[in-house]
């Protein structure tokens, strides 16, 4: 028997033809619904209009602009760097921490040597101002793009700052956000950190960037606003005054929303919000599980202010952030006061200070390969140790020295850990220091012999970011390839699983350190799984010890089950929030 069919050709004829039912690929089954999916990066909800920066200036119309005497150029060049660092240096003043440090990076960037001497060199050969500021920029612009990672992130920061140079020069506006009357939510391909860094969390509520990833200037000023926030999703073409809602714990954002339901989620968020400020910690289950809840810092600042959180500690110092910009190799006592000022900000808590993680999206002059082809998978983390032993010994020493001064006992982890006689290594070193040895799991071939790993190390933390990547073969930065490095992946799930595992056998701590932590829903999965420690961002600590609180031992363990078994993120997601009542 065969089964009648819709339509064929043969049986149908010009404009009477029923068409074949072909089912709507996901993403645009999405857009025709009004609901547009991307990578979540801050949780929460929000309501409100559309606003848009303002268009950008036209930077490929001053390229005809005639040039006049080099000299007059010049200074108007000169003029317009210091109106426009002046304006950004202020804001770098009304604002703290991260905000203003990114600000800081942009009035550098402004006054940049080699960007003035590349500008001079396009006036002298005949060019306006306003060309050779365009010229310069795209010239450095492809050099960083080359050079990938981190590196290609910044071409955002350096094209922004061509576009307030260039209305400088031209006596326009300046490009950007203007501060709207009302709660709105701001839109943008990509938001330039001059203007995220000033945003007021009252009038902008939320975040959508069609590009961008979890670790862009977009993320990390929602994460420090605190406002919900999804990146890589299609926003290009919603108009400005839309009403929509950006669902920032399940990366949606939904176009003129149910009233009552934008009601019922806002409310509900709202009720979080404030259990979430109420939270004062130590990190458990509702049924008492003692799980740790630490935060991620880079420096004596960011740790200081991490202190005055209800943060048990440390899960993650990045050492590197720290020395990122730098040539040389900073000396032992340099780096021992940095490590001691962390050490310090945290008095007796635990406090696991990770060495170098140099190469691939963080490449450093001092310690990492030029040129390398493939970077990620190339010469980076603990790998440098095998090319110069003494970078990281040194860098031990320094730990050790710090331990010393502060009279505390860090743990030391080394990242990018791929076989069981590295980790092996590493602990020796630690141990002559009488440093408390633990490693990172970011490798799947570390997961699988995590049993091994615990033969020499103490501690063991699973860097999810990485992980994500190395099990999908997805590179982390790409906006594209989001779902696959979401840590949702139920093949990742499994990595942790057989990690958390091995931990348990021996009753030695296995933790979570990168981003998956610093989600409320998937921090409960983790915890189903069997981590015994949470770390990340200062900014997620409170939601996240709040949604462990409000859960049984039993229920975190129902969701890894049913998140374990999804076919993908997305229903491992669903799944979960189902199995947890949320
Ligand atoms: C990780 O990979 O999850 C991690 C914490 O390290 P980083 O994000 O610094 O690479
Ligand atoms: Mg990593």
């Amino acid at each position: 028997m065969t089964e009648p069919t819709t339509s064929s050709p043969s049986t149908t004829t010009g404009a009477s033809a029923v068409p074949p039912a072909v089912p709507l690929p996901g993403s645009l089954r999405d857009v025709l619904s009004g609901r547009r999916t991307g990578t979540p990066v801050v949780g929460g909800i929000a309501f409100g209009p559309v606003i848009r920066p303002a268009p950008p200036v036209d930077l490929a119309g001053v390229l005809t602009l005639p040039g006049g005497e080099p000299e007059h150029e010049i200074a108007r060049y000169a003029a317009a760097v210091d109106a426009v660092s002046a304006r950004l240096r202020a804001r770098a003043e009304a604002a703290s921490g991260v905000v203003a440090e990114v600000l800081v990076a942009q009035v550098g960037l402004v006054g940049d040597k080699g960007l003035r001497k590349a500008v001079e060199k396009a006036v002298r050969g005949g060019a306006s101002a306003e060309a050779a500021t365009v010229t310069a920029v795209d010239q450095f612009a492809a050099m960083l793009e080359k050079l990938g990672g981190l590196m290609a992130e910044r071409v955002t920061d350096l094209r922004d700052l061509c576009g307030r140079l260039v209305a400088e020069l031209r006596g326009l506006p300046e490009p950007g956000i203007t501060i709207p009357p009302e709660p709105s939510v701001l839109l943008a391909p990509d938001l330039a950190p001059a203007d995220t860094a000033t945003l007021d969390p009252t009038r902008v509520v939320a975040l959508a960037t069609s590009l961008g990833g979890p670790t862009s200037h977009t993320a990390i000023i929602a994460r420090q606003l605190g406002i919900p926030c999804v990146v890589a999703v299609p926003v290009d073409d919603i108009p400005v005054g839309t009403q929509v809602l950006v669902n920032g714990t399940a990366g949606e954002v939904l176009l003129h929303p149910d009233p009552q339901e934008v009601e019922r989620l806002v409310t509900a968020d709202r009720s979080e919000r404030a259990a979430a400020e109420a939270w004062r910690g130590p990190g458990q289950t509702a049924d008492g599980r003692r799980v740790a809840i630490y935060a991620n810092v880079q420096d004596g600042p960011t740790a200081r202010l991490a202190a005055a959180e209800p943060s048990e500690g440390v899960g993650l110092f990045r050492s590197e952030l720290a020395f990122l910009g730098r040539d040389t190799e900073p000396s032992v006592e340099e780096q021992a006061r940095l490590y001691a000022d962390v050490l310090d900000a945290f008095g007796g808590r635990r406090v696991v200070i990770r060495t170098l993680d140099a190469g691939s999206d963080k490449p450093m002059k001092f310690a990492t390969l030029p040129n390398e082809e493939n970077p990620a998978l190339g010469v980076r983390g603990l790998r440098l140790a095998s090319r110069n032993p003494g970078l990281l010994s040194r860098q031990l020493d320094a730990i050790a020295q710090a331990a010393a001064e502060t009279s505390t006992t860090p743990w030391v982890m080394a990242p990018m850990v791929a076989t069981v006689s590295e980790a092996e290594a590493f602990a020796a070193l630690c141990r002559t220091r009488s440093l408390v040895p633990g490693v990172m799991i970011e490798i799947p071939s570390a997961a699988l012999l995590a049993h091994r790993l615990l033969e020499h190390v103490d501690f063991l933390s699973i860097g999810t970011n990485d992980l994500s990547q190395y099990t999908m073969a997805a590179d982390r930065l790409s906006a594209d390839l989001a779902s696959l490095t979401d840590t949702w992946q139920p093949a990742v799930l499994h990595l942790v699983a057989i990690t958390a595992a091995a931990g348990r056998a021996v009753g030695k701590p296995v933790g979570v350190c990168g981003e998956a932590a610093a989600d409320p829903l998937l921090a409960c999965v983790l915890v189903g799984l069997g981590v015994t420690s949470l770390s990340m961002a200062v900014s997620a600590l409170r939601r996240v010890g709040t949604s462990i609180g409000s859960v049984s031992v039993a229920q975190c363990e129902q969701a890894a089950e049913v998140a374990l078994a999804a076919p993908d993120p997305a229903a491992a997601r669903a799944a979960a929030a189902e199995a947890l009542g949320r």
